[in-house]
């Protein structure tokens, strides 16, 4: 099951990999392809593919939807035992495919690939990744597994859970994380991507964390309660030193600086406890609308209508 969303590039290397591989390691399998609102030639690109793949099903969403929501509407349409979710551009690298179906033939529901270390990744994505990792395990109820990609290999029951899952605001490495289940973690390199460009920016990977961290924890509202008793605390203290040194010095006038200080401060302090506050009735708004997570234009099923079911 795989997303894309402009990937023409990377879509005939891709197939060249991959179909070798798991026509070798599962007996039938079919190939689900998301096609999340490319702007590119993707979409006639698969369709061409599809001509001499008859494995390849192709799901065209109506615009970009955002790979989290892609990767449902592909999860929703696969029909086999098991699901396996990788990348387009080979960055999750289709060898490990055998190793995860043997696993996966051991007992095991999920299995995940872990990037063993993040070379590939720019030096500010890397540290980012591993602050957001650290604060989303300091503060969320849940362990969650630092650096575990999309690649990910699924039971036909972990599926089923994931899909019962009612929210619309999805962060799914933090949804599998909460389903459960017997995992299994195998480590690799990520390589480089096979061709085109990473379709995250920062901006993008950044409100990916915030919706990880409010999804999965109300810390950061409870967070604004210590805050303001701390403060309160001191400010107490404080003012009781500024009665004492009245009563034994008098009044003196100085404290311009400090006034604006503690002004600014706490200004600063207020908009963003209001933006915390902010980003949960936002959450809840968008719950509350209750709309689709994803809008399909149109399923492409292979001439064929035989589909090997996996
Ligand atoms: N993707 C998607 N919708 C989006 C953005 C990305 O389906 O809005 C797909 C993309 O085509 C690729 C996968 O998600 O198959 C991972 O994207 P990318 O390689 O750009 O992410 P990175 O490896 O940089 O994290
Ligand atoms: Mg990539």
């Amino acid at each position: 099951m795989i997303p894309v969303h402009n990937e023409s590039a990377t879509l005939d290397t891709l197939f060249g990999t991959l179909l070798p591989i798991v026509s070798g390691a599962a007996g039938s399998f079919e190939i689900v392809v998301v096609n999340d609102g490319s702007a590119d030639d993707t979409l006639q690109h698969l369709l061409r593919l599809q001509q001499s793949t008859p494995q390849l099903r192709v799901i065209d969403l109506s615009r970009n939807f955002g790979k989290e929501a892609a990767l449902t509407a592909g999860l929703r349409h696969c029909r086999g035992a098991c699901a396996i979710t990788l990348d387009a551009d080979l960055q999750d690298p289709p060898e490990l495919i055998p190793q995860m179906l043997q696993k996966w033939r051991e007992g095991y529901e999920t299995v995940v690939a872990v990037h063993a270390d993040r070379d590939t990744d720019s030096f500010l994505r890397r540290s980012s990744a591993h602050a957001f990792y650290a604060v989303l395990n300091a503060v969320a109820d849940m362990r969650f597994v630092p650096n575990a990609g999309d690649f990910r290999l699924l039971d036909r029951v972990v599926i089923e859970a994931f899909l019962a899952l009612p929210e619309r605001t999805r962060y799914n490495k933090g949804l599998f994380a909460w389903v459960g289940f017997r995992q299994h973690l195998i480590e690799h390199q990520r390589p480089e991507r096979s061709g085109g460009s990473s379709k995250f920016n920062f901006r993008r990977l950044l409100r990916l964390a915030i919706e990880g961290i409010t999804s999965f924890s109300s810390f950061p509202l409870q967070l604004w309660t210590y805050v303001g008793m701390t403060i309160a605390g001191i400010s107490f203290l404080y003012g009781a030193a500024i009665a004492l040194r009245t009563v034994i010095w008098g009044v003196d006038v100085p404290g311009y600086a400090s006034l604006i200080v503690a002004v600014m401060f706490f200004g600063g302090i207020n908009l963003l406890s209001i933006g915390v506050l902010g980003e949960y009735v936002g959450r809840i708004f968008m719950e509350s609308k209750q709309r689709p997570l994803y809008v399909v234009r149109r399923l492409h099923e292979p001439d064929s209508a035989a589909p090997g079911k996996p």
